[in-house]
């Protein structure tokens, strides 16, 4: 790996989760003199790690998609993944539940998925292949002509290949499923993918079906040690490069000189920097500077259509479980009527639909031998009331509904749980109405229409992560910072 001996420029990073340490590696590489102030006492932002009793539990992202992505981004530094973790493929990749004892299992390859959507449903695997054919390649074109774009003009997206899919973009996912297959469980497999993007299948461009692929086509990963291994892989390889960072480093304010950022205030003072790139969230490093500096106002915010926050339960089992796959959805109510609670009507769900993990099946590091570790989301709205009250009753409802669901006992195997949820996120992360997954991708959400990288009005001001390009989830984050530092090279190397 060959890393620029010059270092002229001091940038600053906020934030060391997966956007602000990418952006760390690209821009040590190129030479500049990289340190990354995070608030917390560890590296990986949302996708810390959370340890007890013996179990340990990813408290944020547990789902590893597009490994190409992955692989991509170590490559750029002369790596591979397999320096760094292990990957294995989950077969089944999921399970999901659509009433009691009554699942499909998704295995990890297309033949196998096909026969079990035939088994559904007649005819619906030639169905499936045409659709998976289209999302293949739409998965190219947006992983070699999109995602990569920095959003600076609209003719980055212009392509003779995009033009001809302009009519993708203006119908949704949701009406080209429901082309696809009659079956409701098969309708509701074949668009939880988009809920990745943070928005409903009904307001997510037809276009992104390329997310089925991710699915179906590049399969469902898993991290020996569980997703907090891609954040130790990519610290380590951050720091080899040189970048230093520092914990515990709560980011204040700002000094100015006139238009440009010449210093960052923190808890453990300041930081002299010739560029700042912030990778925690938007609205939060905008609010900390002076109003007339700021590009998006209170309006501006409140009109966007922010990605769920999640209520989340980290549980240990003195047991094994049975019927339940590594990642098991419980589908067994209205998608839809969720969906309203979420975007909608921003209340809580009644019969809310919900996501479970057990890495212990997988991975028995994860839990004292004969336990279970258990992780459980919600989706919610964001900024909704978030007190202990609720999140009991939530708690019991998810239990209850597993046990109806999958036959399994498991009140009298609980040996802990903690929970985490909107006012969480808000407090820990500074994170905007408490989402969970930053900015829902909707097509007003897209490309130039995201806040932006290069902030207009500081003059060395740059944002990285979920909330400005490309969009939500780890891959994406990954590309976000490789996107932001391209820029920062571009204009102060
Ligand atoms: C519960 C949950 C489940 C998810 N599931 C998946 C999944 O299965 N697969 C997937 O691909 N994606 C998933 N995602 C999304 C994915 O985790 C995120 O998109 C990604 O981690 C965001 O990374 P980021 O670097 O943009 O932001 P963050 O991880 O939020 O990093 C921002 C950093 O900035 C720091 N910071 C904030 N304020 C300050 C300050 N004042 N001073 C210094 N530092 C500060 C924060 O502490 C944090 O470390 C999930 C997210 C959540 C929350």
């Amino acid at each position: 790996m060959q890393v620029n001996s010059r270092k002229s420029n001091k940038v600053v990073i906020i934030g060391a989760g997966f956007a602000g340490l990418a952006a760390s590696s690209y821009l040590a590489r190129d030479g500049f003199d990289v340190t990354i102030v995070e608030k917390l006492d560890v590296s990986g932002g949302r996708a810390r790690q959370l340890k007890r009793d013996g179990f340990t539990f990813d408290i944020g992202p547990t789902f590893y998609w597009m490994p190409d992505i992955f692989e991509r981004f170590f490559n750029d530094f002369g790596k591979s993944v397999k320096n760094y973790y292990e990957i294995i493929r989950l077969n089944p990749a999921y399970q999901v539940y659509f009433a009691p004892e009554q699942s499909l299992t998704i295995a990890d390859n297309l033949k196998d998925i096909k026969k079990t959507f035939e088994s559904v449903e007649a005819g619906s695997g030639e169905a499936l292949q045409r659709f998976i054919d289209k999302s293949a390649r739409n998965y190219e074109i947006a992983m070699d002509e999109l995602v990569y774009q920095p959003g600076e003009s609209l003719f980055e997206i212009v392509t003779p290949e995009t033009i001809t899919r302009l009519p993708s973009f203006f119908k949704s996912i949701q009406s080209d499923v429901n082309r696809c297959v009659k079956s409701p469980y098969l309708r509701k497999i074949l668009q939880f993918p988009v809920l990745f993007l943070g928005a409903k299948p009904s307001n997510t461009p037809a276009f992104y079906n390329f997310m089925n692929y991710a699915d179906f086509g590049l399969g469902t990963w898993h991290p020996r040690g569980g997703m907090y291994e891609v954040v130790r892989g990519m610290e380590s390889l951050a720091l080899s490069l040189g970048v230093k960072i520092e914990h515990n480093c709560d980011v204040l304010g700002f000094e100015m000189a006139g238009r440009s950022i010449t210093g960052v205030e923190t808890s453990r003072g300041i930081f002299k920097s010739d560029v700042l790139l912030s990778g925690a969230d938007y609205h939060f490093t905008e609010s900390l500077l002076p109003t007339e500096y700021r590009q998006y106002s209170p309006r501006f915010w409140d009109n966007r259509t922010m990605a769920p926050s999640a209520l989340l339960f980290y549980v240990g089992f003195d047991t094994k479980l049975s019927k339940v796959a590594h990642h098991t959805f419980f589908f067994d109510t209205d998608f839809e009527d969720h969906a309203r609670t979420i975007y909608d009507t921003k209340e809580w769900p009644s019969k809310p639909l919900f996501y479970a993990s057990f890495p212990s099946i997988t991975d028995r590091e994860t839990a004292p031998p004969g336990h279970e570790s258990g992780i459980f989301l919600i989706p919610i709205a964001p900024d909704i009331q978030d007190t202990p009250d609720i999140r009991e009753r939530y708690f019991n409802l998810v239990i209850d509904r597993v046990e109806k669901m999958t036959g399994n006992s498991l009140k009298s195997h609980i040996l802990f749980k903690e929970s985490f949820s909107v006012n969480d996120f808000k407090s820990i992360y500074n994170s905007l109405k408490g989402n969970a997954y930053g900015l829902a991708n909707i097509l007003t959400q897209t490309h130039l229409l995201r806040p932006r990288i290069k902030s207009k009005k500081v003059n060395n001001l740059y944002f990285t992560g979920q909330l400005t390009l490309p969009g939500p989830g780890v891959p994406p984050s990954l590309i976000s910072g490789k996107i932001a530092s391209s820029l920062i090279q571009k204009h102060h190397a």
